[in-house]
């Protein structure tokens, strides 16, 4: 989501202009100066400009709220122009504000470039006072009678928001009178209040103000215009304002803008009201009527949920003029802006106003509809409709997804923190958690929140579920590093971890071993198992959508043709990380163009090789060491020629053997168990102890930067010119069946030239060896990795031995931070991310300006010393939209990720080769 935020806000030039304009009015802007007008004034001023009855007013421009932060006081310029647009204003209107006969109320509404929590709330009927109410409330009561309800109503709002947000007044106290007030009338229902009512509770409320201010509610209305401008500004600089954009990496200079905009009322009886609307379902993106109307309300009441709304085609009933004209204003809106929008509106006596749109949120596999219905309706092109869609969306449409006609019980509405489906029995503590997952039973570690210690725990466990923390606490962190479901802070559940149990908001208890399923996409916990269905569009990658199964009304047909589109448009070419047929095969069907990284470390595993492999390690001289190697040669060879068949025709990355060696031997406090054991039974096993001195021997203080990869190759005589013989081998044979064979030999963890000149001379004897027995001639490209930043910044060098670059950001990653992913996505990031030190994990997007500042300058340095070097990437940030989008700026000819991110990195590939196409033609 922020990277759109982050592209967006370096793309738009904001205009500068010799005679500094602070003021605009809504006539005079248009929908592209968001940076000047904010995203709310921007689009007012749209609509007004297309003739759509929005309520004249003006914008002050975020430049306006610059200065006022920079200096703390306004522009010198600033209040004659707001004084000269006023004066306007008043005179269109034919009211003066504040004036006592007949007032000009005005609302003041904030409006950032991008809406933002901690930013001020709206005023209403600013312009309101003791002298003025009388007037509204006769200027009203010529059209029925209900003036002074609607006056006082109009007032204690005023007074109530005002008292709030601009000075800062506790919102519950003014809430708790009106309750007070609602009870001593023996009603619910705030209709039911009448003037008298009103008038007291006004009289109340600016008691309140007084008591906790220390002074009077301002009745001099611009003084109340000027003080909730100034609120609006403060509020940019708020705490949580600050955070959320650290957060999202919004930019804290962007600043806010403040719309002035007269008042309509949807207060003024049964035939006015306020409602809310999308031009389709943003649910589902189908066409239809969608939004919800209240009568004889004003502002957020509809939202707010005080009374119960009505749905908007109910409207068509009670006021068809207004209900039509609204409908072909939606259709204006949605053609011009050639996407969905959410409007607000009003409707005051029976006429319609406009008061904001904006092209609207919507789920995932509305924005894939959505994107092709308007392709279809010939509103924009498939190039525009590949970047209304993108990587995380798809990711979340290729999730499984819990049967949505479940009739198990809802018991909490959580953080939807890493999507997935996972039911299990409840746990309630770490160690439950593995001892249950090991004796074969699916848990959900349910905790309070997560810490570090939960980690054993968290690994065990189908999910996560905590009642506290955020998007951003210790367990959503970690779970989305994990690929991990997760919902955290479903605060309606009282977790009692001692007890082992929790209850829900209505009482019911959940102890330990009972089932129940969380749906991290949503956020929803329910009790009981909930069946999961696999996703469609998962099953449409994998070939086994049967026919006409769409049921997902043209989801996959949308997600097909994106995809298509994608593919067309990408330079990037897409390869996968697999080392066994199976990913392969099912990389390939999800569009992988070969294999980016095969690790053979995994061919080193399993219980025949697993002792060849300790052999191997504890030979002590050349004949064991070579006796060793001799077996492992035709295992590893016979992965390879099933790998080579599953890629035919699509090149095999193969990176030669790279974890330190003590991952292949037991685990040291199991054998020194086995060791004390058999000593004491007075029956050493020699070959225990030879492994336990080996495990002493390899033990290693950081074992990430010890004895690993090319190290390996360097101090193991024969071991690389195995793995190379294996892969020639296997090759070879293909060859002869008359395969199409694409092996490409990668060494890992290099830093300087050196060490790949020594490995490239003895991988060309084996080579020639191989082509001299067989008969066959291949051309096996040799490279490296680039993962330390020596090797990168030495890339020069490098290039010269080697044909390709893979860079290995996850290594690459950690050696630039000086720390080791395992040990502390647990321990600090969630405070790092907390304090808004990075918005998002290093791991999970690449940081531009370290990481990837060395990425940019190897692949120069590395093309200058060879031209023709493939440039490519294999770690986890190949398949992370963001980083994707990176690679392709920087120029890589490919990036490699997990077999199930492949559709979207060739999504977001695509996106990445038309949103450079369109800055360069800007
Ligand atoms: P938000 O960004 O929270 O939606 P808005 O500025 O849109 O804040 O205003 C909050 C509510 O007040 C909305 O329902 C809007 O329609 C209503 N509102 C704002 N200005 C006016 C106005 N001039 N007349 C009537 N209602 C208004
Ligand atoms: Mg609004
Ligand atoms: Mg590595």
């Amino acid at each position: 989501m922020f990277s759109d935020v982050r592209a967006t806000v370096r793309q738009e030039n904001r205009p500068v202009s010799a005679e500094q304009k602070f003021v605009y009015d809504f006539t005079e802007g248009n929908k592209d100066l968001k940076d000047l007008l904010g995203g709310k004034g921007a689009n007012l001023a749209e609509m007004t400009n297309l003739g759509l009855p929005v309520p004249p007013g003006f914008t002050i421009t975020t430049e306006a709220c610059k200065v006022y932060l920079d200096t703390g006081a306004e522009p010198a310029a600033l209040r004659a122009e707001v004084s000269a647009h006023l004066d306007a204003l008043e005179q269109q209107m034919g009211r003066r504000l504040g004036d006592a006969a007949d007032p000009l109320l005005v609302s003041v509404r904030s409006g950032a470039k991008f809406s933002m929590p901690g930013m001020m709330d709206t005023v209403l009927n600013i312009g309101l006072s003791d002298a003025s109410v009388g007037g509204l409330a006769a200027q009203a009561a010529a059209a029925d009678g209900s003036g002074d309800r609607f006056a006082w109503d109009s007032y204690r709002r005023l007074i109530q928001m005002f008292g709030k947000t601009v000075l800062g007044v506790e919102g519950d106290l003014f809430e708790e009178a009106l309750e007070r007030a609602k009870q001593a009338k023996g009603t619910s229902d705030d209709l039911d209040l009448d003037a008298a009512d009103l008038k007291a509770i006004v009289e109340e409320f600016k008691g309140i103000v007084r008591d906790h201010t220390g002074r009077d509610f301002p009745q001099d209305p611009r003084e109340q215009m000027d003080l909730a401008v100034h609120a609006v500004f403060d509020s940019w600089n708020s705490d949580r304002a600050k955070l959320y954009r650290r957060q999202e990496r919004i930019p804290g200079e962007l600043a806010t803008a403040v719309n002035i905009c007269s008042m309509v009322f949807g207060n003024l009886g049964a035939d006015s009201g306020t409602g809310v609307a999308f031009t389709r379902d943003p649910a589902s993106g189908h066409a239809g009527v969608y939004g919800d109307y209240l009568q004889n309300a004003q502002g957020e009441d509809v939202v707010a949920g005080i009374r119960n709304t009505m749905q908007l085609a109910e409207l068509e009933g009670l006021d068809k003029t207004s209900y039509d004209r609204l409908m072909t204003i939606m259709e204006t809106l949605e053609n011009h802006y050639r996407d969905l929008c959410d409007i607000e509106f009003t409707i005051e006596r029976g006429k319609l106003w406009m008061l904001q749109t904006r092209v609207g949120k919507r789920t995932a596999a509305a924005a894939f509809r959505i994107a092709v219905q308007l392709v279809d309706q010939g509103l924009i092109d498939l190039d525009e409709a590949l970047h209304r869609v993108n990587g995380a969306q798809l990711a979340q449409l290729m999730f499984p997804r819990f049967d949505e006609a479940t009739k198990a019980e809802r018991v909490a509405w959580g953080i939807a923190a890493s999507p997935g489906a996972a039911v299990g029995k409840a746990v309630f503590d770490s160690y439950t958690a593995v001892k249950w997952s090991r004796s074969g039973e699916q848990v959900i570690l349910v905790r309070r929140e997560t810490n570090p210690d939960d980690l054993d725990g968290m690994i065990a466990a189908e999910g996560i579920l905590t009642s506290r923390g955020g998007k951003t606490s210790h367990a959503a962190v970690v779970a989305r590093g994990m690929g991990k479901t997760c919902v955290c802070g479903a605060e309606e559940l009282e977790v009692d971890t001692k007890k082992r149990r929790f209850t829900t908001a209505d009482g019911k208890v959940v102890e330990e071993g009972d089932l129940i399923s969380i749906d991290g996409s949503t956020g929803k916990v329910y009790l009981g198992e909930v069946p999961v269905v696999p996703s469609p569009v998962v099953e449409y990658f994998e070939g086994t959508l049967h026919a006409g199964a769409d049921e997902q009304g043209g989801l996959v047909q949308a997600v097909h043709r994106l995809m298509a589109h994608a593919d067309i448009r990408r330079r990037l070419r897409v390869r996968a990380n697999a080392d066994n047929a199976d990913d392969a095969n099912r990389a390939r069907r999800f569009g992988a163009q070969g294999i980016g990284l095969c690790r053979t470390e995994h061919m080193f595993l399993g219980e025949e090789r697993r002792r060849e492999v300790e052999q191997l390690i504890l030979a002590d001289n050349d004949k064991d060491r070579d006796t060793a190697l001799a077996t492992l040669m035709p295992l590893q060879k016979g992965d390879f020629v099933e790998l080579f068949q599953a890629m035919d025709g699509l090149p095999v990355t193969v990176r030669l053997l790279d974890p330190p060696l003590h991952e292949f031997l037991p685990d040291i406090t199991e054998l020194s168990v086995r060791v004390a054991l058999a000593e004491a039974r007075k029956d050493p096993n020699e070959n225990d102890l030879r492994l336990l001195q080996a495990v002493h021997k390899l033990h290693e203080q950081n074992p990430m930067l010890g004895l690993r990869g090319v190290r390996l190759g360097l101090v193991i005589p024969g071991l690389f010119g195995m793995q190379v013989r294996a892969i020639a081998e296997a090759a070879a044979e293909r060859r002869l069946g008359g395969g199409d064979p694409r092996p490409e030999v990668m060494i890992p963890l290099v830093g300087t030239v050196q060490e790949l000149e020594i490995v490239r001379d003895e991988c060309e004897l084996v080579l020639a060896e191989v082509a001299a027995a067989t008969g066959v001639k291949l051309d096996i490209k040799l490279g490296t990795m680039i993962e330390l930043p020596r090797a990168a910044l030495t890339a020069g060098q490098i290039a010269e031995a080697a044909e390709f670059f893979s860079f290995g950001t996850n290594d690459l990653t950690q050696t630039v931070w000086g720390f080791s992913r395992d040990d502390v996505e647990a321990s600090f990031f969630t405070a790092y991310l907390e304090k808004g030190i990075f918005g998002v994990s290093p791991f999970e997007t690449i940081d531009r300006d370290g990481v990837g500042a060395l990425v940019e300058h190897a692949v120069r340095e590395g093309r200058k010393t060879r031209p023709d070097l493939k440039l490519g990437v294999c770690g986890e940030h190949g398949g992370d939209p963001d980083s994707v989008h990176f690679f392709h700026r920087a120029g890589l000819d490919y990036v490699s990720c997990s077999p199930f991110r492949i559709p979207v990195a060739r999504l977001e590939a695509g996106r990445a080769a038309i949103e450079t196409a369109g800055s360069d033609s800007r």
